[in-house]
C-alpha cells in the first residue's frame, strides 16, 4: 500500500515521507528504526553502516534422519550482529517462516535490546526453517543436536550464547548444552541460557520476559497517571511470553479481557477466568480445542483481537501483526510490544498520531535477556540464586532502563521507541568509539 492509496482519514495524520511500503522485510524494518534514531543523533553514514551491518551471517544445511528412516535436509542460521559490548546473545527459533532476513532482523534487535537494558552482551539470533508441530520429539532432538554441532565453532559462553525463542524451550536448550559439551569434551553450562533449573538454569528465567513486560506496562501506566488496577488488557499469543504476561498483569490488578493463540481469540469483557487460564497453561494445548470455556466468546477471526476494547494491547506472538490494514481498529491507549517487531513502521506512525503510547519491543521484552544474563553469571560463578534475588535484580535493572527511556521521551518529546533506540545506539556507538573505530 502507498500513501496515495490511504483513506483521507489516514492521510490527514501522517505525511507522505513518513510512509514506507508495508512490504518491507523485518531486516529492512529494523534498519529503518535504526536510521530514524541515527538521524536524530546526527550519525554519519559510515558509522551507521558499521553499526547496522551484522558481523557474521552463517547458514548451515544439514541432514536429519526422520522417524520413517528417510534423511531430510534442513537449513539453519546463526547471525551474529554486534559484540562490541560483550558476547553475542540471542535466541533460536524453529518455524517455517525462518529465513536469513528474519534472523538478521532479530539479531539486530538483540543488539539494541541488550544495549537499552544495559547488560554486557551483544546481539545474535538463530533459527531453523522447519515445522516443529509436525515433528516428533526424537526428530526435534536429532535436528537440534545436528544444528548445534554445525554452529559449535562459533558459539560458546564467551563468544555467543543461544537461548529459547519461538517453538524452542528449556528442553531444546538442554540438548544444545549436551551436544556442545560433547563437542568440547567438558561440560559448558554457560553456552546457552533458558535451561531447565536442574541443569544450570536460573530460577525466574521462564517467567522473566512476561515479568519484564508487566513491569514496563505498570511503570508506563503510572508515568501517564493511570492506575493499573483500573485497567484492562488483551494479550495476543499464549506461549512463554504471552501466558506469563497475562498471569502477571492480572496479579497487578489488570483485568484481562481477551487472549488469543494460533487457534482462536477468546474475549470476555467481565474478565477471563484466570484460574481456568492458569490450569490451561499447565497442560499444552490449543485455546479453541482444549480450553474448557465456561464464559466468554470466541471471535470469528482471531486477528480481530487487535481491535478489542481494552486499555492495554500486548502483541506477544509474532512479527507484523499491527499493520496499516488494522491499525485503525486499535482501541487501546497503550501497546506494550511483547513480541519482536509486532508493529510495522507505517502502523507505528499511525499509532503515534492517534496518541497511543507504544512501549517498544527492545525495551518491553528485555526481561528475558536480562535474566539470561543473570543465568550466565550464575553459571560462570557456579552459583544458584533464589528466585527472589533474580527477580529483585531484574526489577532494578529493568526499572533503570524504563525510567531512562521515559525520561528521554518526555524531555525530547519523542516516542518511547525513538528514545529507546537513541539510548541503545548511543551505548553501542560509545563502546565502538572506545575500541578505536569511531573518532
Ligand atoms: P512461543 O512459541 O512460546 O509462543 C508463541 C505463541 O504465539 C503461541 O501461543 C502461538 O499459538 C501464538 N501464535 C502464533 N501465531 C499467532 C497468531 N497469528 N495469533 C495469535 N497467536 C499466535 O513463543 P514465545 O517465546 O512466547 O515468543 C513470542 C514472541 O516473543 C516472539 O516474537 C519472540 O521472539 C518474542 N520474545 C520471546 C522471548 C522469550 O523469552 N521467550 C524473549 C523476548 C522476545
Amino acid at each position: 500500500m502507498r500513501y496515495g492509496d490511504l483513506s483521507p482519514a489516514k492521510r490527514r495524520v501522517a505525511r507522505p515521507e513518513e510512509f514506507v511500503m508495508e512490504s518491507l522485510n523485518p531486516f529492512q524494518i529494523v534498519q529503518l528504526q535504526f536510521d530514524k534514531a541515527a538521524d536524530r543523533l546526527g550519525m554519519p553514514e559510515w558509522q551507521r553502516q558499521l553499526l547496522k551491518t551484522p558481523n557474521r551471517n552463517v547458514q548451515v544445511d544439514f541432514p536429519v534422519r526422520m522417524d520413517d528412516g528417510v534423511i531430510r535436509m534442513f537449513t539453519g542460521y546463526r547471525v551474529q550482529h554486534n559484540n562490541v559490548r560483550g558476547p553475542y546473545k540471542g535466541g533460536v527459533r524453529f518455524s517455517p517462516a525462518v529465513d536469513l532476513d528474519e534472523v538478521k532482523a532479530l539479531a539486530s534487535w538483540m543488539t539494541w535490546k541488550t544495549a537499552v537494558a544495559d547488560v554486557p552482551f551483544g546481539g545474535a539470533k538463530g533459527g531453523i526453517s522447519c515445522d516443529p508441530k509436525s515433528m516428533s520429539l526424537g526428530e526435534l532432538e536429532r535436528m537440534t543436536r545436528r544444528f548445534t554441532y554445525e554452529i559449535a565453532d562459533i558459539i560458546g559462553p564467551d563468544t555467543d550464547i543461544p537461548a529459547p525463542d519461538v517453538n524452542t524451550n528449556g528442553e531444546v536448550m538442554a540438548w544444545m548444552l549436551d551436544t556442545y559439551s560433547m563437542y568440547q569434551r567438558r561440560d559448558v553450562f554457560g553456552v546457552v541460557t533458558g535451561k531447565p533449573v536442574s541443569l544450570g538454569g536460573s530460577y525466574g528465567r521462564i517467567a522473566a520476559t512476561g515479568r519484564g513486560i508487566t513491569q514496563c506496562a505498570v511503570e508506563t501506566l503510572r508515568a501517564n497517571g493511570c492506575d493499573p488496577k483500573k485497567m484492562t488488557a488483551v494479550v495476543q499469543g499464549l506461549g512463554n511470553v504471552g501466558s506469563w504476561t497475562a498471569r502477571l498483569l492480572a496479579k497487578e490488578g489488570v483485568r484481562i479481557v481477551g487472549v488469543s493463540d494460533v487457534s482462536a481469540a477468546l474475549v470476555d469483557a467481565a474478565g477471563i477466568d484466570m484460574a481456568q487460564l492458569d490450569a490451561f497453561f499447565s497442560t499444552p494445548g490449543r485455546l479453541l480445542k482444549d480450553f474448557p470455556k465456561k464464559r466468554g466468546t470466541f471471535l470469528p477471526r482471531k486477528e480481530d483481537l487487535i481491535g478489542v476494547q481494552a486499555d492495554i494491547l500486548v502483541p506477544a506472538a509474532t512479527e507484523n501483526v499491527i499493520t496499516l490494514a488494522n491499525v485503525d481498529t486499535v482501541r487501546a491507549r497503550f501497546v506494550v510490544e511483547g513480541a519482536n517487531g509486532p508493529t510495522t513502521p507505517d502502523a507505528d506512525v499511525m499509532l503515534d498520531a492517534k496518541g497511543i503510547v507504544v512501549v517498544p519491543d527492545i525495551l518491553a521484552n528485555s526481561g528475558g535477556v536480562i535474566v539470561s544474563y543473570y543465568e550466565w553469571v550464575q553459571n560462570t560463578q557456579r552459583e544458584q540464586w533464589p528466585e527472589s534475588k533474580v527477580n529483585a535484580h531484574l526489577s532494578e535493572k529493568l526499572g533503570t532502563a524504563i525510567q531512562g527511556v521515559l525520561a528521554l521521551a518526555k524531555q525530547d518529546k519523542i516516542t518511547l521507541r525513538m528514545a529507546a533506540y537513541m539510548i541503545a545506539i548511543g551505548r553501542v556507538a560509545e563502546a565502538t568509539r572506545l575500541r578505536g573505530y569511531f573518532p
